[in-house]
């Protein structure tokens, strides 16, 4: 699945596995893991290490597993577990089978925390969390010891099988390494690496109330699966040597090496499952698919290919500095991939109504409408035109100056792929508001320009009769700042204008038809797919995908 050009330059993780592989390193195997925890649905970001991971498997004929990390219970869920299955296959990749969890190896691990204990490097400690925190000491300070760390071997192997037992409460005792309570990296300093909790697991559901901690179950499983490179972001690099002396204490005959890259980070949005989960419990969203939403369900759902965000992943890059990608940069992979694909159409969003008073009523004239302009092979289609047609409310102004291209009062317009009009008259209703336009055609005009006349503008347009009534919604950023992430409250920088719904939108008639999944080009006005349900009334729903061109870096330059 790998798109990656052969002229592509390596970046600095691939330039680690080829010297790896000329030094035969771990046999010449290659092995790498996506490991989520199941406690949301897959992100932006996740979506870059997928790549990364399943990208480097495919590239050096290796493989990669798909580990849950599913060390607290409390947190996670089997919801979370299928939807990641699901958006990891979207996105094109196959791990390698079976789907593993790192709960697959809870009494491997409980095992490895016997061995630290017997060989005096772990030890049962009474300290609470706030004490532990207190004791740990600072950068400057080192930390203090607590009484438990003088325990005997015998006695803490005791009171680890009690904590297993259910012989304590929650958080009453933990265990943790004995490393160094003055090590300058205070990931050293003694750190917890069982923790009591009752709760029940979605994998093991009662069968134990004590769990690891990541840094010591994470190390542990890629050992126990024989991973060659662990591939994690910029933040665990200061945990590396805890990683490594995990491995190296623990008696495991794998050693593999965990790499570093930086994280991605978009504008205007936020790549956080904890900060994405708050926005769904506080109705921000309506749900993690929600088609604002950064997750690879709501992008999935808002029309954007797994193409379009593997191209994205891939034009980013992968290195050690950390940055923020504009969101217009992911949006101009969506185009592209839409650019070429996506079937033109005609959808009037703010419907106005347009009576050809010089067309004969009950008949209809089939017109003939290209699929894609630039792209002959695409075929046409045939779109009904009859006595009264929608045209975009935005489209008509009873006056306007000589720049102005669309429909005005006693001007001309053209209807994309067909006649001609011209705007007689306008009828409002009681309040002012227009609701109706007379207008005529011109009969010679169907493909042809009029000869005595200059008419410049084009508009679209749907024929009343035939017009497929849908409910359009179009989205914007979430927020309505750079970098939300920075905000106290980030509930008050949702963009208050990131879903716009057009209710009555009119469309052609051959969209009924329109699956999710397929984008369209509604003509002068964006790329839309249809969404996975249609609305409480019945209407179908389409989603915007991306609008035509950026119109975003202009408003914000405006201010
Ligand atoms: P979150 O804060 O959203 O929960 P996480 O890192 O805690 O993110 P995990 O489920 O632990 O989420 O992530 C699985 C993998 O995805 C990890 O290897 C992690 O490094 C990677 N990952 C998560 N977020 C990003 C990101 N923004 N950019 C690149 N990789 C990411
Ligand atoms: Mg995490």
């Amino acid at each position: 699945m790998s798109d990656t050009p052969a002229t592509t330059p390596s970046h600095f993780i691939q330039k680690i596995i080829e010297q790896d592989l000329l030094d035969n390193k771990n046999d010449g195997r290659v092995l790498t893991r996506f490991p989520p925890e199941p406690n949301g649905y897959l992100h932006i970001g996740h979506a870059k290490s997928i790549c990364l991971n399943f990208g480097i498997a495919e590239q050096f004929s290796g493989g990669c597993n798909l580990r849950f990390d599913d060390t607290n219970p409390a947190k996670e869920d089997v919801e979370f577990v299928e939807a990641i299955k699901q958006d990891v296959s979207w996105l094109g990749f196959e791990w390698q089978q079976p789907v593993l969890f790192t709960s697959n190896y809870f009494q491997q691990l409980y095992n490895f925390a016997c061995v630290l204990i017997k060989a005096g490097k772990a030890y049962v400690c009474d300290l609470q969390a706030d004490q532990i925190r207190e004791y740990r000491g600072t950068l400057t300070q080192p930390g203090k010891d607590s009484p438990g760390r003088d325990r005997t071997i015998e006695e803490n192997l005791a009171l680890f099988e009690a904590m297993k037992n259910g012989e304590f409460g929650d958080g009453e005792r933990v265990l943790r390494a004995r490393i160094d309570m003055a090590s300058p990296n205070i990931n050293l300093r003694d750190p917890v690496i069982y923790r009591v909790k009752r709760a029940t697991h979605h994998q093991t559901g009662d069968q134990w109330c004590i769990y690891p901690m990541y840094d010591f179950a994470h190390c542990m499983s890629d050992a126990l699966e024989g991973i060659t490179h662990s591939l994690c972001t910029l933040e665990f690099e200061d945990h590396r040597p805890l990683y490594n002396w995990f491995i190296e204490n623990s008696g495991v005959d794998c050693h593999p090496q965990q790499i570093e890259f930086s994280r991605l980070s978009l504008e205007h949005t936020v790549v956080s499952k904890r900060v994405l989960s708050g926005l769904v419990e506080n109705g921000h969203v309506s749900g993690w698919d929600d088609p604002r939403m950064p997750t690879l369900a709501g992008m999935r759902r808002r029309g954007y290919s797994a193409a379009a965000v593997r191209d994205f992943c891939q034009k980013i890059g992968v290195t050690k500095s950390d940055n923020m990608v504009e969101m217009a940069f992911l949006e101009s992979c969506v185009r592209e991939d839409l650019q070429d694909q996506a079937l033109r159409v005609m959808g009037v969003l703010r419907p106005l109504k347009v009576i050809i008073e010089n067309f004969p009523e009950g008949t209809t004239e089939d017109l003939i409408a290209s699929n894609h302009p630039q792209d002959e092979s695409m075929g046409t289609r045939t779109i009904p035109f009859s006595r009264t047609v929608y045209i975009d409310q935005e489209d008509f102004r009873e006056s306007a100056n000589k720049k102005y291209k669309r429909l005005k009062t006693d001007s001309e317009v053209r209807l994309r792929y067909g006649y001609v009009i011209r705007c007689n008259e306008v009828i409002k209703d009681e309040q002012g508001e227009i609701i109706e336009l007379r207008c005529t055609y011109d009969p010679d005009t169907l493909g042809v320009n009029p000869e005595d006349r200059k008419v410049k503008g084009v508009i679209h347009w749907v024929s009343v009769e035939h017009a497929l009534e849908a409910e359009v919604q179009v989205y914007d950023r979430l927020f309505s700042v750079a970098n939300p992430a920075a905000e106290e409250n980030i509930s008050s920088v949702v963009n208050p204008e990131s879903l716009i719904s057009f209710p009555n939108a009119q469309l052609e008639p051959g969209l009924l038809n329109a699956v999710a999944g397929q984008g369209y080009q509604f003509e002068r006005e964006g790329y839309f797919c249809r969404d996975i349900a249609d609305n409480d009334s019945g209407k179908p729903v389409f989603n915007r995908t991306v609008a035509l061109r950026d119109s975003w870096a202009k408003i914000e330059k405006k201010g």
